[in-house]
């Protein structure tokens, strides 16, 4: 599944989008770890397989949480985490 979390306002749409098919296969859950901000959290899906989350209180200040990583022009990190590339940004 494709699952979006985020918001959009006047200045533009901020959304972080998680294939979770992915996370079920992984076991290393490295974008945990790899965030600085904790925005990462586990839950059982539907097929009672592990994925990842945007914790709610985040989801509505995602452009705010994610500015320090975004600012140093490298690849987020924890998208250099996820080996299965299962992480994307809408902005
Ligand atoms: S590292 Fe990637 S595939 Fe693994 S849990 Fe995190 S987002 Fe999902
Ligand atoms: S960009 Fe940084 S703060 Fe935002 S989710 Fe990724 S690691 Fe966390």
């Amino acid at each position: 599944m494709i699952a979006n979390y985020g918001y959009e306002d006047g200045s533009g749409h901020y959304y972080i989008k998680i294939d979770t098919s992915k996370c079920a296969e992984c076991t290393a859950k490295g974008c945990i770890s790899a965030c600085p901000e904790k925005l990462f959290a586990t839950e059982l899906d539907d097929f009672d397989d592990e994925v990842v989350l945007i914790k709610e209180d985040a989801r509505n200040t995602l452009q705010t949480n994610c500015a320090r990583c975004k600012a140093n022009g490298e690849k987020e990190p924890c998208r250099q985490a996820c080996e299965s590339d299962a992480i994307s940004f809408s902005w």
